[in-house]
């Protein structure tokens, strides 16, 4: 069984696939307790392969997108197999700081302050700028770089920052500039 936060079809406002009709699958719980942790993902119920699977297959879009708190706490190789079965395209939002199985098409590592990030060669990083040194981020190897404001406060700033580094592009979070989930 797994927790599952919640199930919902929306758009990915984020990153590389900003804009694709995407199905979320958020787990429940995480490793880290960020103090500017603004998703809720605590409560959730728990569910067996079968029935989200059954809960994916009702939406008619290619990509899942798995999300937490951090599912890697929950996913595996076998259940990702099984979403590659029914047709899906499996992507993957986590802290990087735990292993995933090698067989997701799609890998999201959100690096946070102070905790280590273990991934290799994600696809896509995605950081949330405050001001803090990137240079870390910067060594980490990935095909994609994305910057993104806190809370769409700060865009200018990450602009500026942006155009004097350019490895990184701007992420915005759609889903809240348009209101949507
Ligand atoms: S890693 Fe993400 S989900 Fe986990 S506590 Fe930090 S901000 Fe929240």
């Amino acid at each position: 069984m797994k927790k599952v936060n919640e199930i919902f079809y929306s758009i990915q406002g984020e990153g590389y696939y900003t804009g694709t009709p995407a199905v979320f699958v958020r787990f429940s719980g995480c490793n880290l307790k960020c103090p500017f942790c603004d998703t809720q993902h605590e409560d959730g119920i728990l569910m067996s392969d079968e029935e989200i699977l059954s809960e994916v297959g009702k939406y008619p879009a290619v990509m899942v997108i798995l999300t937490g708190g951090e599912p890697s706490l929950w996913i595996d190789r076998e259940f990702v197999d099984r979403l590659h079965r029914i047709g899906k395209y499996v992507c993957i939002e986590t802290n990087g700081t735990r292993s995933l199985p090698n067989n997701i098409d799609w890998v999201t590592c959100s690096p946070k302050e102070g905790s280590n990030a273990i991934v290799v060669n994600p696809h896509e990083i995605k950081v949330v700028y405050t001001g803090q040194d990137l240079s870390t981020y910067e060594e980490m190897t990935a095909a994609v770089y994305y910057l993104q404001p806190c809370s769409c406060q700060n865009t200018e700033e990450v602009i500026d920052y942006i155009k004097k580094h350019p490895k990184w592009k701007l992420s915005l979070q759609t889903q809240k500039i348009l209101n949507v989930r």
